[in-house]
């Protein structure tokens, strides 16, 4: 049947929640950890401190919400880990015309940031070791060429991706507004390319054989924040929404095998058109803060998570 089929594969969406640790503002506050993590059997608690009021007096007490995901980091996992968990299983298949896509999504704020950039910026530069590592050394990949795009640029080494990622970071940091308000108003899209050029006809151009795409989603809070009243935010918020929604509802018609996917719903989803067809892998990374002020956002950010899945 295929359900059978789709347990026997390798699944197409794959969800993994990221828990920063506290900052030092948080422990300035005084701040609690709300989040618990059982990374064994990939549960997670929020701890929700709320108050109940009678007529004599305010009583506190903890309401709990448990969430299961694909995987469950904890604060103490490195960047390492989480390439581990998330991208460096999708680099063989993007070799055999898989189109993988890996997103971080969560919070974003002057203090209410998820660690979405941090969790993301370090991925494209190991998937591109792990990527030239394999063309160089094996056999059958002879003839493939590793491309990048912020535009599109062929690249050989390692180096020159990392000079073009930091060349990308200075150009969306130049804003006046600094790097990560710039950061939550835009979505950041890096794309690695391989193609490779058919054996008598290198003079034509190389055709692609799979791609991984990395997105930092613009914040996730933005369109929902009404409290405010700058217009341009106010419309570059719904803008992030709609393609917030756009964007898990083409996850979930590609998860059911669903003919009709709703790429036309936004600008993001329109982007991403041509990674969506045909052998396509998504991974999300939802980005959460632990610190009890941000309860209602990581809710919500979970929330978000668990109806992609
Ligand atoms: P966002 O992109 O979601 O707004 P950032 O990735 O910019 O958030 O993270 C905000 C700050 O928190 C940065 O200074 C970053 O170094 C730090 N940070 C985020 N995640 C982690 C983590 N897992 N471990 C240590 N520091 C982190
Ligand atoms: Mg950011």
């Amino acid at each position: 049947s295929a359900d059978k089929e789709k347990t026997s594969s390798v699944a197409k969406i794959k969800v993994v929640v990221r828990k920063r640790p506290l900052n030092k503002k948080e422990i300035a506050k005084k701040e609690e950890d709300i989040i618990t993590i059982d990374s064994g059997s990939s549960f997670l608690t929020v701890h929700e401190m709320k108050l109940k009021a009678s007529l004599v007096d305010l009583t506190e007490y903890l309401e709990k919400h448990e969430f299961v995901f694909d995987a469950v980091l904890d604060e103490d996992v490195s960047n390492d880990e989480v390439y581990r968990e998330t991208v460096e299983p999708t680099v063989p298949a993007i070799f055999q015309r898989t189109k993988a896509t890996c997103f971080a999504y969560g919070q974003t704020g002057k203090y209410k940031c998820s660690g979405k950039t941090y969790t993301m910026q370090p991925l494209p530069l190991k998937a591109s070791q792990d990527i030239l590592r394999l063309m160089h050394h094996t056999y059958r990949y002879r003839g493939f060429q590793l491309y990048v795009s912020l535009q599109e640029f062929r690249v050989s080494n390692v180096d020159s991706i990392r000079e073009l990622i930091e060349k990308g970071n200075a150009t969306r940091s130049t804003g006046t507004t600094g790097a990560n308000e710039e950061s939550s108003r835009s979505h950041a899209i890096l794309q690695l390319a391989i193609k490779r050029s058919v054996v008598g006809s290198e003079s034509k151009p190389a055709r692609i054989v799979g791609k991984l795409s990395f997105i930092d989603l613009a914040g996730s809070e933005r369109g929902a924040d009404t409290t405010d009243n700058d217009k341009q935010t106010r419309i570059e918020g719904a803008e992030i929404n709609k393609s917030l929604l756009a964007l898990k509802e083409c996850i979930r018609a590609l998860d059911n095998d669903q003919v009709h996917i709703p790429f036309r719903g936004s600008k993001l989803t329109e982007v991403l058109r041509d990674s969506f067809v045909g052998d396509s892998r998504t991974v999300m990374i939802s980005c959460i803060s632990p610190n009890s002020g941000s309860c209602e956002h990581t809710l919500n950010t979970l929330r978000y998570a668990d109806r992609v899945k």
